[in-house]
């Protein structure tokens, strides 16, 4: 009897975890202001016993919380470490950072606790490698923790550029991944399409709406990732929405609202159609807090797109220390 017990106990997780492809921790949610909460999120495919990094604004603060939320429940901590449970982490089970664009809210983190980092890739298109590598890790902003650019060379991270359009391998993960150019202001930012055995997750950095950035690259990933969605194999999006509906569009920076983040889905809608975006999971980042009185902008946010949800569209918004699982 007991047996039988245990048995079916298995083919019911097998069942239950067998939609189960990402586990998602956010390590920081907002999209400005507070310096130990600022985007970054880890990733991990559901088999995988490493994460990789999605920007880095807040790399070890964010650690900290999700350990005190128990949200680690998947990582095995060795018992003879030098390593304190937040060291472990950092240094052993982050596996490589995906940087979506080199703007300060995205990278803080990687660059204040690169000294006591080790040894793992940078993933970035092309313009954000270099940005990073000219302007961050040059020994005048900070030491040249990079493979490559200007003086000595420390060589602990190493840059990784993401041809666009082109999967390539994620190391020391069973993911792949496949960069696309986005457009933030007069800035290039990117969204990194992860694979994992044919099930997908969409992580788009900062960016504007195509008609206030006169642009048509979110269009260009919405065509990408249609039939993904069809096919009930794109798991989750996470997307920015930095500021509320009162917003001014000439004050946006190459941000979304969730107005214009609506505009975005009807035309998402064309390519995929309407009964297809019903039930799909957007998780809403980069978020930007506001120091006035009583104005909760993450609040107002929820609230201005669960009333305009035309779509039956899931939405989250994690907080710091919150697992997500898809
Ligand atoms: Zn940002
Ligand atoms: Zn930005």
């Amino acid at each position: 009897m007991k047996k039988i017990i245990i048995v079916c106990c298995m083919i019911f997780s097998y069942i239950f975890s067998y939609g189960e492809s990402f586990e998602i921790i956010t390590l920081g949610s907002d999209g400005g202001v507070n310096d130990g909460n600022l985007s970054s999120y880890l990733l991990k495919g559901n088999k995988d016993t490493n994460y990789v990094g999605l920007d880095a604004g807040t790399l070890l603060p964010g650690i900290k919380k999700t350990l005190e939320k128990n949200n680690f429940t998947s990582i095995k901590f060795p018992e003879n470490t030098e390593w304190t449970k937040e060291g472990y982490i950092f240094r052993e089970k982050i596996k490589g950072y995906f940087i979506s664009h080199a703007h300060l809210d995205h990278i803080s983190g990687l660059v204040i606790s690169s000294t006591e980092d080790n040894k793992k890739p940078i993933y970035g298109v092309e313009s954000t490698i270099k940005n990073l590598k000219d302007t961050v890790f040059n020994w005048k902003l900070w030491p040249n923790f990079g493979n490559e650019g200007s003086g000595f060379k420390l060589g602990q991270y190493e840059y990784l550029i993401l041809d666009p359009l082109k999967e390539m391998n994620v190391k020391e993960t069973s993911l792949k991944v496949k960069a696309f150019p986005l457009s933030h202001s007069n800035h290039e930012s990117s969204m990194f399409l992860f694979n994992n055995h044919e099930n997908y997750l969409a992580y788009y950095g900062d960016v504007g709406s195509d008609r206030v950035e006169k642009s048509n690259l979110l269009e260009k990933t919405f065509i990408e990732i249609a039939p993904l969605i069809k096919a009930k194999k794109l798991k989750a999006i996470m997307m920015e929405v930095s500021y509320g509906n009162e917003r001014e569009e000439k004050e946006l920076f190459g941000h979304l609202t969730p107005d214009l983040l609506n505009e975005e889905m009807d035309k998402l809608a064309k390519y995929v159609g309407k009964e297809n975006l019903k039930g799909l999971n957007i998780i809403i980042i980069h978020i930007k807090p506001s120091l006035k009185n009583n104005d909760n902008v993450r609040g107002k946010i929820k609230e201005q797109l669960e009333n305009s949800n035309k779509y039956n569209i899931n939405y989250f918004y994690p907080v710091q220390g919150e697992k997500l699982i898809f």
